[in-house]
């Protein structure tokens, strides 16, 4: 694995090595705080817009550092990526996910399924699919109950393991969904190369619905391109009644956002959920 802050400090103004220590101070925190349960996971739920009900529930990683306070995923997750931390970082956010929903439904809440975020460099890794297969099983849960949620910027990275691994993982029944979708390059034509079972409306297009015309047509097509390929659409950053209107009358089926309710720690999740159906 790589290490961030190798380089000889000399070659550093002092300016520039004060990053650079800084960096370093948190890269060895974030080794740490995976080791310590520093991390957590929050969870903010997607609704079935259709019935009103849960469809599943997004898990966001989430740290909190004893002494530097809250660290957003923005600063950390590509910290994790640069410092080689990042397959630690999926494998736990998979086994911490998944324990959660199994203790939900142990505690009798039905929450159909979770999703997680992986990043580019975890398909690199053969042994993902058996990692999956393992922590679900451990927990009693089926392929059904995970969705892993990747960027086009998976396919942007050519390591040659990437695809048998999109595979192995959609072969055993997991579902695979494209976040962020119709932000990236060409996310037309890597549709067509993965296995992908679901999309993510990006955030960028709710937020224009109301005022601009091209953001409307842009989610109406995307939905269009979605069902016909029989991908299930999901929704993100859904925060006014006026959006959600939209895209329900558009015939989006999945939708997800502050409306609903902000990502929240599995307690408050579950008392969310308790008020939500009754
Ligand atoms: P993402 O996967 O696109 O996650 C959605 C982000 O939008 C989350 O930010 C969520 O809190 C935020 N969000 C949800 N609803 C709304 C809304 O209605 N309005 C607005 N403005 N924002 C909303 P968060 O939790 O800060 O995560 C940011 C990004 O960090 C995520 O984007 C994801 O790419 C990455 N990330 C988070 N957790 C993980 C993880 O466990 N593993 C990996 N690899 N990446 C993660
Ligand atoms: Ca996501
Ligand atoms: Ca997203
Ligand atoms: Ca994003």
């Amino acid at each position: 694995a790589k290490s961030c802050g190798r380089n000889e400090s000399r070659f550093f103004s002092s300016e520039m090595n004060q990053l650079a220590q800084e960096r370093l101070r948190l890269e060895n925190a974030l080794r740490e705080a995976l080791q310590d349960n520093q991390l957590h996971l929050h969870y903010q739920p997607q609704i079935d817009l259709a019935s009103g009900r849960l469809y599943g529930v997004e898990a966001l990683a989430r740290w909190t550092h004893p002494e530097f306070g809250v660290i957003p995923p923005v600063r950390f997750i590509p910290l994790a990526e640069e410092c080689g931390l990042i397959g630690d970082l999926g494998r736990w956010v998979l086994r911490e996910a998944c324990r959660q929903l199994a203790a939900w439904r142990a505690a009798g809440l039905s929450v159909p399924a979770v999703s997680v975020n992986l990043s580019p460099t975890s398909f690199h890794n053969l042994d993902l699919p058996g990692m999956i297969s393992d922590t679900l099983a451990r927990n009693a849960l089926d392929s059904a109950d995970l969705t892993v949620e990747l960027t086009e910027s998976v396919l942007l990275d050519t390591h040659p393991s990437t695809m048998k691994t999109l595979t192995e993982v959609h072969a055993r029944g997991v579902r695979l969904s494209m976040d962020d979708f119709g932000t990236g390059y060409s996310s037309l034509s890597y549709l067509r190369r993965l296995p992908v079972s679901e999309l993510k409306l990006d955030r960028s297009f709710v937020a224009d619905l109301e005022h601009d015309e091209a953001a409307r047509a842009l989610s109406g097509a995307i939905l269009g391109i979605g069902k016909s390929l029989h991908l299930t659409v999901v929704a993100e950053g859904v925060e006014t009644p006026t959006q959600n209107e939209m895209l329900r009358e558009q015939g989006y089926p999945v939708a997800q956002g502050y409306l609903f309710s902000q990502p929240l720690p599995p307690d408050e999740f579950a008392r969310w959920l308790g008020t939500a159906v009754e």
